[in-house]
């Protein structure tokens, strides 16, 4: 019997207890007919059988096999499965980060409903535990533990990109003002990269008359807990966002086009922290489409280019966010076609669930990004593509540019469409 390393063994200690009753009938649950390769854009683009997403689950399955499966005890009198090894848990690292997006595409078609996305978060637990992940990610955790941020952005690099898009739109950016109404998180990416996000938000809400802040405490939305697979960073990064929203006293915290963070505060957040909240978490798209029905943020001229619509698959395939964005698209521009898989059965862009953070993972993603770029080669000449995620801009930016095809079209976000595309007539329509 091989001996089992200190960190093979914090691995599978993790792993077991990560184990419950569904993920248990997950593993039973396999009847290994592969239909879930065709549905991972990873396994589309290289046909590399390693990338079927049931393949990546092994050290998973091996560990379920040694310790929790009900037959355990027969398996074990004829010798057992081997216990699982440091080197092998350090083979899979790659399929387990690099090559997974928890997008959860492959469980659309599994006629066994089996969730790979969650189960491979799951794992993640088991490989963070042990330390056996990604530099890009390991970096990202530092920069948080420093600065609450993956890019390590401050809170004073924040009040100086509020200030310059105060300049920029002649409009007040309320940043920790207790008694507002809504809280508006941001990820790191829109703050250094699309800083006019922040002056898109002061147009509409102050056409819509809603009262919102941001705070200097809870700016960042995006939850690298959930990347790397480590739930108590995790839930420490969930309580300061509760801890400032309740200190604030907001009735509503905005989650914004960015699509872990959404899933992270909206459906994981509460299991996390044991308790509901005393706020209600909504979507920036939610808030808007709720905007716009009400009459506050009347439509002006509609954008006239072809466009389509990325759907971010934790915002829409797994947030439930599907005819929010089309509804305010249909009020924002008038030339707009889908693309062929779209919607719940749209593809990731291929850097969702941290691949985006992980530099190693570069060439896979850009691989990957090029099925994305099929699909909107597939509708003839694109003018622009709505991405309503701050992270899947970042990829298009970096895919586009790797494939030397920068000027193509352009990557808009969705409320900055909706910003460029209100009323002129301050006043709401009747
Ligand atoms: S969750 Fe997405 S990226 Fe991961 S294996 Fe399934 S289809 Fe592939
Ligand atoms: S589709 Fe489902 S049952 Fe078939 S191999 Fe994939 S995970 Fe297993």
């Amino acid at each position: 019997m091989s001996e089992t390393s200190n960190t093979a063994q914090i691995a599978v200690d993790t792993l077991v207890n990560q184990i419950d009753s569904d993920i248990a009938s997950y593993l039973e649950a396999c009847v290994h007919c592969g239909e879930c390769a065709e549905a991972c854009h990873f396994y589309e683009t290289t046909k590399d059988p390693k990338y079927t997403p049931t393949y990546k689950l092994m050290p998973l399955v091996k560990v379920y096999k040694q310790h929790k499966s009900p037959l355990r005890w027969v398996t074990q009198i004829f010798g057992g499965p081997e216990p699982i090894t440091e080197e092998e848990l350090r083979d899979w690292e790659e399929l387990v980060y690099d090559s997974c997006n928890m997008c959860g595409r492959c469980t659309l078609v599994c006629p066994m409903g089996i969730d790979i996305a969650g189960t491979i978060r799951k794992m993640r637990e088991g490989y963070a535990a042990a330390e056996i992940y990604p530099d890009g990610l390991k970096q990202a955790r530092k920069n948080v533990e420093r600065t609450s941020s993956p890019m390590g952005v401050t809170e004073k690099a924040l009040l100086v990109q509020v200030g310059k898009q105060e300049k920029e739109t002649g409009l007040k950016i309320p940043v920790d003002v207790e008694g507002a109404d809504y809280l508006a998180l941001l990820s790191s990416h829109e703050i250094m990269a699309s800083p006019e996000i922040m002056g898109a938000y002061a147009k509409i809400f102050e056409r819509a008359g809603v009262s919102w802040t941001l705070s200097t405490k809870a700016y960042e939305a995006t939850n690298v807990g959930v990347q790397i697979g480590s739930g108590p960073l995790a839930k420490q990064l969930v309580q300061r966002v509760v801890d400032e929203a309740e200190r604030l006293g907001v009735k509503y915290v905005i989650s914004p086009e960015c699509g872990h963070a959404y899933g992270a505060i909206r459906w994981a957040g509460p299991n996390m922290i044991g308790r509901t909240f005393d706020f209600e978490v909504m979507h920036i798209l939610e808030v808007l489409d709720q905007l716009r029905a009400e009459g506050r943020i009347p439509k002006g001229e509609r954008d006239s280019r072809k466009m389509t619509m990325h759907d971010p698959c934790q915002i829409v395939r797994r947030g439930g966010l599907l005819n929010e964005p089309r509804r305010l698209l249909d009020e924002s521009c008038s030339n707009f076609t889908e693309m062929k898989d779209h919607g719940i059965t749209n593809y990731c862009c291929g850097g969702g669930g941290g691949v985006s953070a992980n530099p190693r993972a570069e060439e896979l993603m850009v691989g990957a990004f090029g099925n994305k770029m099929k699909q909107i080669e597939e509708l003839g000449e694109i003018e622009a593509v709505v991405v309503p995620c701050a992270n899947c801009r970042g990829v298009f930016e970096d895919g586009l540019f790797e494939l030397d095809r920068e000027d193509e079209f352009e990557v808009i976000g969705l409320a900055q469409l909706v910003a460029d595309t209100l009323a002129d007539d301050p006043k709401p329509a009747e």
